[in-house]
């Protein structure tokens, strides 16, 4: 119900995938009923998934100017970096204390990396690059022969650490060195097992293809002197180790919050015991921390916003489909529901599992930030189809 603005007021804290999908899907669905801002601490939007083939020249990070994107969809972006939310008088406090009203919240705040294998090389994202970049340069001066690729156990998403597996594989057979060794070691009972059987026997393949080991059902615990320790209690000869980080939420006071800092909500994407405030993406504590997954919840999220602004339409819950896109040089589609209920639902194909064949598969994002970037929406706009 719209307080003292004549639309409803709908203020977005984040300024990433879900925060964006929340906002073009506003755009879309209630158009006029709805006055949509956006806070958040960086100027910028980074298209994160195009990192991983970054060290190997095969694409970038491309970088979106958030007050224009925010603009191009009748909404606004001021920098703020959310602190407290006050639910009785429906406003939130940022950091440097300012403050801002609104009818509706949405929490899209992502989450924090933490370093979880000590002594290995952290895949974060763009920033970690030039470790990569090292690495390459490491194996073909000879200098590092065995590299592990170890995924922690908590919470992540596993996908770029098995990318930057099969691009490193594909990287030395360019470059003619069949020396080095490359080998994943996972606590997963099977590669990428929480796409499902026949997705996870695709990965299986591909590994088994390109010669990369594969360790099962083990923990990486810390890497140094030349080895992976690992539970259960043994060791792994390595000359370097890439991990990737271990999630978790960012306090936020007034909010209700798991001790890992995720926040709990509804199928509607509403968190539980406050009013008129909703989350959508990794902040929440839906155990899997995609962009494909957080797009679904913010466009959950915005039916259900659309439909209070006055809009007609029926708000459908959050039933989640698990789409990802392997980066290597034979692009792998994988796809699976996993609301349960269906069984194993599990797909692979290496043509594309869903349109546009984006590496976020973001419904309203997706062709929004192609339009922006000037790129060609198509099957003959290759750049276009990763967005
Ligand atoms: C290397 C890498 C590769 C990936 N590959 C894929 C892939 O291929 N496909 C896929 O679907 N997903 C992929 N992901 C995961 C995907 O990037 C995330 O799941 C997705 O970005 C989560 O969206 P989000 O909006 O919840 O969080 P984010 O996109 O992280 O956005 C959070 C936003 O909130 C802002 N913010 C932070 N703190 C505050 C605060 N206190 N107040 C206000 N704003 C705040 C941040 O500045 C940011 O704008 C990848 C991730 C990485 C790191």
């Amino acid at each position: 119900m719209p307080g003292h603005h004549d639309k409803l007021h709908v203020l977005v804290a984040g300024g990433g995938v879900a925060a964006l999908e929340a906002m073009v899907a506003l755009r879309k669905l209630a158009g006029e009923l709805v006055d949509v801002e956006l806070v958040s601490p960086d100027a910028d939007f980074f298209y994160r998934p195009l990192a991983v083939a970054e060290p190997f020249g095969l694409g970038e990070a491309l970088r979106f100017d958030l007050a224009s994107l925010a603009r191009g969809c009748g909404a606004r972006h001021s920098l703020g970096t959310l602190v407290a939310v006050r639910a009785d008088e429906r406003r939130i406090w940022t950091s440097r204390n300012a403050s801002y009203a609104y009818d509706v919240l949405i929490i899209a705040v992502g989450t924090r990396p933490r370093e979880a294998v000590p002594g290995a090389l952290t895949f974060r994202g763009q920033a970690d690059v030039r470790l990569v970049t090292g690495l390459l340069s490491d194996l073909d001066r000879g200098l590092v022969r065995k590299v592990a690729f170890a995924l922690p156990g908590g919470v992540t998403w596993p996908l770029p650490l098995y990318e930057l597996a099969l691009l490193t594989s594909d990287h030395l057979a360019r470059q003619g060195n069949s020396a080095a060794t490359l080998t994943i070691v996972t606590p997963e009972a099977a590669p990428l097992a929480l796409l499902g059987t026949e997705a996870s026997d695709a990965v299986a393949d591909l590994l088994r293809e390109r010669g990369i080991g594969l360790v099962t059902e083990t923990y990486p615990e810390r890497f140094g002197d030349g080895e992976l320790q690992i539970v259960p209690d043994a060791r792994i000869e390595a000359d370097a180790v890439v991990s990737l980080p271990r999630l978790r939420g960012v306090q936020l006071a007034g909010v209700p919050q798991d001790e890992d800092c995720f926040i709990p909500v509804d199928s509607f994407g509403r968190v539980v015991e406050l009013e008129d405030v909703y989350a959508a993406g990794d902040i929440t504590t839906f155990p899997v921390k995609q962009g494909g997954l957080a797009a679904q919840q913010a466009d959950v999220v915005a039916e259900a916003i659309a439909a209070e602004a006055g809009a007609d339409l029926a708000p459908e819950p959050f039933e989640p489909v698990l789409r990802a896109l392997v980066l290597s040089s034979s692009p792998l589609f994988l796809r699976t529901e996993l609301g349960g209920g269906r069984g194993d639902v599990s797909s692979a194909d290496t043509e594309a599992l869903w349109w546009p064949a984006s590496k976020i598969a973001a419904r309203y994002l997706s062709p929004y930030l192609a339009e922006r970037a000037g790129l060609a929406y198509g099957p003959a706009g290759e750049r276009a189809s990763l967005l």
